[in-house]
C-alpha cells in the first residue's frame, strides 16, 4: 500500500481507537507489517512510536520501553524533529515506568535538545520538564522538582491560561512537591490557586486527584472533617477512574493519615479498593501497597494476629519486587538490543534500495536523478576551500545509426563500453554519472583547467582507438564520442551544478556542431561572453 495511506490509516486509528487499547494494539499491529514490507522506515517509526504510547497505557512496562527505543533509532537518522523529540520523551517515560530514572532524565533531555530552536514544537517543553520534574521527586530531589514545576506552572499560566488541564496537572504535582517536603501551608496554597483550573475540567480523573490531595492536606494541617469530606469526595469518582495507576499513592497516604486519626472505617474503604485493584492486575508493587495499608489497620484495630501474617506476605513480595525489577532491566536491555539490530537491518535495506534507485541498472553508474544530491558534497567543498569545479559532459557519435548497423544489444554494449572507460578514471575527486541515453556527465573537483581538459583528451582518444567499429560514423568507421568540458572558479560564485551542466553543454553541443570525435572547452569570458577551445582536432 501506498505510504500516505498507510499514514492516513494510523492516525483514523489513533482517533477511532482511542480508549480502546488492546483494539489499538492489534490494528497498529497489522500497520507496522505492512509498513515494514513495504520498507517504509518513517511510517514505522511512527508505528512503534504510537505502539509504545498504546503500552504505556496499558501499564506494559517492557514494551513501552522497546517500541520508544526503536522509534528514536529511527528518527534519530531522519530530519523529522518533531517525532524524535516525542520518541526521546516516551523513551523517557519507559525509563521512569522501569523506575531507571537517570536513564529516563538522559532521555527527556535529548528530547529538549531536540525540540530546541523548533519555531513552533509540537511537543510542548513544559510537557518534558513536568516529566523531568517527575524524576527528581521520585529520586527525592524535591527541591529541584519544585523549582521545575514551578516554572512550568506559571509559564502555562501566563502562555496559555485556557489549557486548564495542564495548569491543573502542573498545580497538584507542584503541590505534592511541597507536601513531601513538609511544606504543607505552601502546598496548600498551590492548591488554592489552581481550584478555579480544576473546577472547569468536569468529570475528570484529575478532579479526583485533586480531591485527593485536597483530604491528604487537611489531614496533615489537623483539620480532620475537611480531610474526610475531600476524602469521600474522592471516592465519589471511583466509576469514572479507568486506571487506578496514578491514584495508588495517594490512596496509601489518605489511608494511612485516616489510621492515624483513628478512622480506621473510612481507611478500610481506601483498603479495600487498593486490594481490589491489586488483585485484578496480580501487580507486586500494587499488592505491596494494599497489603501495607491493611496491615495498618489491622494494627490500628489491635487485630495483631491478621497484621503479623500481611507483614509476613510483604517480606516476600518486597522480594519477589526485587527480583521482577531485575528481570524487567535484563528483559529491556535485551528489547533495546535487539530492536537496535533491527533497525540497522531496516536501514541497511533502505540504503541499498535507495542505491538501486539510484543506479542505472545498465552500465552500473549513478543516474542523473542521484547528480544533484551526490554532487553537492562537491560543490560545498569546491565554495568552502576555493577550489575549481569541472564537467565533462560526453555523447556518443551517430549512436542512433550504431543501433541501426549493429544491434540494440551491440549498442548496449557500446554504452556499458563507455561507461567502463568513464569509471576508470573516476578517483575521489572525480565522479561520473549516466545522463541520458547515450550521454554521459563526469564532476571534476579540485583540479586545474589543463587536466580537466587532458582527462577528456584521453577518454576521448581511448574509445577513438577501442577497435568498435562504426561504418556509418564517417570519422574514421569506427566508435567515438564528442566531448564538451568546463572548469569554473567556485569562489564567491552562486553557481550551482546545474550550471556546470550547462555550460559543459554548450561545449558539447559545439563539439556536435564542428563535426564531432572531438573535445571543446567552455570559457566564461567578461561582460557574458564565452569562447570554445578546440582540445582535440
Ligand atoms: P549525435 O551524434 O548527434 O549524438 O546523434 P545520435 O545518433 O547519437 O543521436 P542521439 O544522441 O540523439 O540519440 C541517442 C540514441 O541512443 C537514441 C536511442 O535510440 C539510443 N539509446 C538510448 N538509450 C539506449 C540504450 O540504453 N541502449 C541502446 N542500445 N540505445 C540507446
Ligand atoms: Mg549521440
Amino acid at each position: 500500500m501506498e505510504r500516505s495511506k498507510i499514514d492516513d490509516r494510523i492516525e483514523q486509528i489513533m482517533k477511532d481507537h482511542r480508549r480502546d487499547y488492546p483494539r489499538l494494539e492489534r490494528e497498529l499491529k497489522k500497520c507496522l507489517k505492512e509498513a515494514e514490507k513495504d520498507g517504509e522506515i518513517m511510517l514505522i517509526g511512527k508505528i512503534s512510536l504510537y505502539l509504545s504510547m498504546c503500552y504505556f497505557e496499558m501499564g506494559d512496562r517492557v514494551r513501552i520501553l522497546s517500541h520508544a527505543f526503536k522509534a528514536v533509532g529511527i528518527f534519530e537518522n531522519s530530519d523529522d524533529m518533531t517525532l524524535l523529540a516525542r520518541s526521546y520523551n516516551l523513551l523517557g517515560i519507559g525509563y521512569g515506568a522501569q523506575e531507571n530514572y537517570q536513564l529516563a532524565l538522559a532521555s527527556y533531555n535529548k528530547a529538549l535538545d531536540t525540540i530546541r530552536g523548533q519555531r513552533k514544537p509540537v511537543l510542548r517543553k513544559e510537557m518534558i520538564l513536568n516529566n523531568i520534574a517527575d524524576c527528581y521527586y521520585q529520586m527525592g530531589e524535591y527541591q529541584k522538582s519544585i523549582h521545575l514545576m514551578k516554572g512550568c506552572l506559571s509559564t502555562c499560566q501566563k502562555k496559555n491560561p485556557d489549557n486548564h488541564a495542564s495548569i491543573s496537572v502542573y498545580g497538584l504535582n507542584l503541590s505534592d512537591c511541597y507536601e513531601s517536603l513538609g511544606e504543607i501551608q505552601q502546598a496548600k496554597e498551590i492548591l488554592d490557586c489552581v481550584e478555579p483550573d480544576v473546577k472547569t475540567l468536569g468529570e475528570d480523573s484529575l478532579v479526583y486527584g485533586y480531591y485527593a490531595r485536597r483530604s491528604v492536606i487537611h489531614y496533615r494541617l489537623g483539620d480532620l472533617e475537611k480531610g474526610a469530606e475531600y476524602a469521600d469526595l474522592t471516592l465519589s469518582g471511583m466509576n469514572i477512574i479507568h486506571d487506578l495507576y496514578e491514584f495508588h499513592r495517594d490512596f496509601e497516604r489518605i489511608a494511612s493519615l485516616e489510621v492515624q486519626a483513628n478512622d480506621c472505617d473510612r481507611a478500610q474503604k481506601f483498603a479495600d479498593i487498593l486490594s481490589e485493584y491489586a488483585n485484578s492486575n496480580g501487580h507486586t508493587f500494587e499488592l505491596i501497597i494494599a497489603k501495607r495499608v491493611q496491615a495498618s489497620i489491622f494494627d490500628a484495630r489491635g487485630d495483631r494476629a491478621n497484621a503479623l501474617e500481611l507483614y509476613k506476605e510483604l517480606n516476600d513480595l518486597y522480594e519477589k519486587r526485587v527480583q521482577e525489577q531485575n528481570a524487567m532491566q535484563y528483559e529491556s536491555q535485551k528489547n533495546a538490543e535487539a530492536a537496535s539490530r533491527e533497525i540497522a537491518k531496516l536501514m541497511k535495506k533502505i540504503r541499498i534500495s535507495e542505491e538501486k534507485a539510484e543506479r542505472d541498472p545498465l552500465t552500473g553508474l549513478m543516474n542523473r536523478s542521484a547528480l544533484v544530491s551526490i554532487t553537492n558534497e562537491f560543490v560545498q567543498s569546491a565554495k568552502e576551500h576555493n577550489k575549481k569545479l569541472g564537467g565533462i559532459f560526453l555523447d556518443i557519435d551517430y549512436f542512433k545509426e550504431y543501433n541501426d548497423t549493429y544491434g540494440h544489444a551491440a549498442g548496449d554494449e557500446a554504452i556499458k563500453y563507455i561507461a567502463s572507460v568513464c569509471l576508470g578514471e573516476e578517483t575521489s575527486s572525480i565522479r561520473f554519472f549516466r545522463y541520458g541515453g547515450d550521454e554521459y556527465f563526469g564532476v571534476i573537483l579540485g583540479h586545474k583547467d589543463e587536466d580537466v581538459e587532458k582527462l577528456a583528451l584521453r577518454i576521448s582518444e581511448t574509445v577513438h582507438s577501442s577497435g568498435y567499429q562504426h561504418i556509418k560514423n564517417p570519422n574514421g568507421q569506427r566508435l567515438t564520442v564528442s566531448i564538451g568540458v568546463v572548469n569554473v572558479d567556485m569562489k564567491d560564485s552562486d553557481y550551482t551544478i546545474l550550471d556546470i551542466i550547462k555550460y559543459a553543454d554548450k561545449a558539447l553541443y559545439h563539439a556536435k556542431d564542428r563535426g564531432k570525435d572531438v573535445v571543446f572547452a567552455y570559457h566564461a569570458l567578461a561582460n557574458s561572453e564565452h569562447e570554445y577551445r578546440r582540445v582535440r582536432t
